[in-house]
């Protein structure tokens, strides 16, 4: 019987390059080339510290295998091989004949296949990976204003890059790379950041070619200083765009629930104006729960107060608000359960979900209880929703 192998692989398509993993990886078994993020088979010990820290999934994905796949294999791929059947793993014998144990695996390597964050069926194909760390694309600063209070101790800027005739194509809902000059004290070339843009499709301003960012400046933070202390007229070195899932339906029916903390407003903010350009006013079209500490620290805070609710149902919750109580995303999902609850029968809602890493265990929950409350499981309903490309989260 041929011997079987489990291999960690990462999805080509999902990953967004946002090196993570590479990072988090404690026997630099994490390795990348100009196009992917690839594990080396002979090193990869399935410790799994990778796996949680992994924004997209991408990095969740196993196969069985008679011959591991090398690192070469792994980083010309654009996708990832399907499981190898089952009878060409063992020379002379059917599954029947199957060690138990490699049985175990290929159904281990299975698993999980229903529950990874799909692209919505009727969204926009995107393009990825066009422009690599060895061949960036080259972006000019068109603007950089701050989005929060002067004086507040959160300085988050709206960046406007422009990339004035080289085609970069983005959707809403993808990411581009930033490469910060310099190298590491290790002397390697500094590793692009990853911020999603927050501009739709057609531009900040419709057919200029420019895109733009939300970032918040974080101290001792090498490329939020970089990016937050940029000029107009400065460049960029721009990797991307990334990201073939977390994107938006073009079906003008479609009902969007958005759930972000500070700036994972970015992708919500790129929706909006995408659905606002196309669809217009809808109402109940759009709802989005949106936390930060204060008013002076919620970017977009005075435009998103002018806008109409027909557009956009607009819940903004504070959790530093002087005498008043801390209130999260997920407390203010249960004021709203009611409506929620509804959202949540409707097979024309999408939900995102994006922000700090830590909101994802309350937003979890507090779904499971709304459903609940109406004689649904959770469970169930977030793998149909995953299955059909209707439930997204995107956390650092
Ligand atoms: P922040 O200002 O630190 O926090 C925003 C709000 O979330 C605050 O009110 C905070 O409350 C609250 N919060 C803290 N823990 C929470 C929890 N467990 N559940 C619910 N709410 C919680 O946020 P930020 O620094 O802007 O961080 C945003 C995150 O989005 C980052 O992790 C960033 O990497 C990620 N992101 C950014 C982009 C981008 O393009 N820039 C895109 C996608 C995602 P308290 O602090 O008062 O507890």
């Amino acid at each position: 019987m041929t011997q079987a192998l489990k291999q960690h692989l990462i999805d080509p398509e999902i990953c967004i390059r946002c090196h993570t993993c590479e990072m988090t990886c404690p026997i630099g078994a994490i390795q990348h080339n100009d196009d992917n993020v690839v594990v080396d088979p002979d090193a990869c010990n399935f410790c799994m510290d990778c796996i949680p820290v992994c924004p997209t999934g991408s990095i969740d994905e196993w196969r069985v295998v008679a011959q591991h796949y090398s690192l070469d294999d792994q980083f010309g791929w654009e996708e990832l091989p399907e499981q190898e059947a089952i009878n060409t793993l063992s020379s002379d014998a059917g599954a029947e004949a199957m060690d138990p144990v490699v049985v175990a695996l290929l159904n281990e390597a299975h698993k999980g296949a229903g529950g990874k964050s799909r692209a919505p069926k009727s969204a926009a194909k995107p393009a990825i990976n066009m422009y690599t760390i060895k061949a960036p694309a080259t972006a000019t600063v068109q603007g950089n204003f701050r989005l929060t209070a002067e004086g507040s101790d959160t300085d988050t800027r709206h960046i406007i890059l422009n990339f004035e005739g080289q085609t970069f194509p983005v959707l809403e809902g993808q990411t581009i790379g930033i490469i910060p000059p310099g190298s590491n004290t290790a002397g390697n070339a500094n590793l692009p950041r990853l911020y999603s843009v927050s501009s739709p499709r057609d531009g900040e301003r419709p057919n200029f070619g420019n895109v733009s960012l939300t970032v918040k400046r974080e101290t001792h933070g090498l490329a939020s200083n970089f990016i937050c202390d940029l000029q107009a007229g400065d460049t960029v070195q721009v990797t991307g765009p990334f990201g073939s899932t977390f994107l938006l339906p073009e079906d003008p029916d479609a009902r969007l629930l958005m759930i972000c903390t500070g700036t994972g407003s970015a992708p919500m903010r790129a929706f909006t104006m995408r659905r606002e350009r196309i669809v217009g006013k809808k109402p109940g079209g759009m709802t989005m729960i949106f936390g930060a500490r204060a008013p002076e620290e919620l970017p977009y805070f005075g435009p998103l107060k002018k806008l109409p609710v027909d557009l956009l149902q607009t819940h903004m919750v504070f959790s530093r608000l002087p005498g008043t109580p801390k209130e999260y995303v997920q407390d203010r999902m249960m004021v709203e359960r009611k409506s929620i609850a509804e959202l949540l029968t409707d097979n024309k809602t999408y939900i995102y979900v994006c922000g700090l890493r830590g909101m994802e265990e309350g937003v979890e929950k507090t779904f499971n209880s709304i459903a609940e409350s109406v004689g649904t499981s959770w469970a169930e309903l977030r793998d149909t929703m995953l299955e059909q490309g209707r439930y997204h989260v995107e956390t650092y």
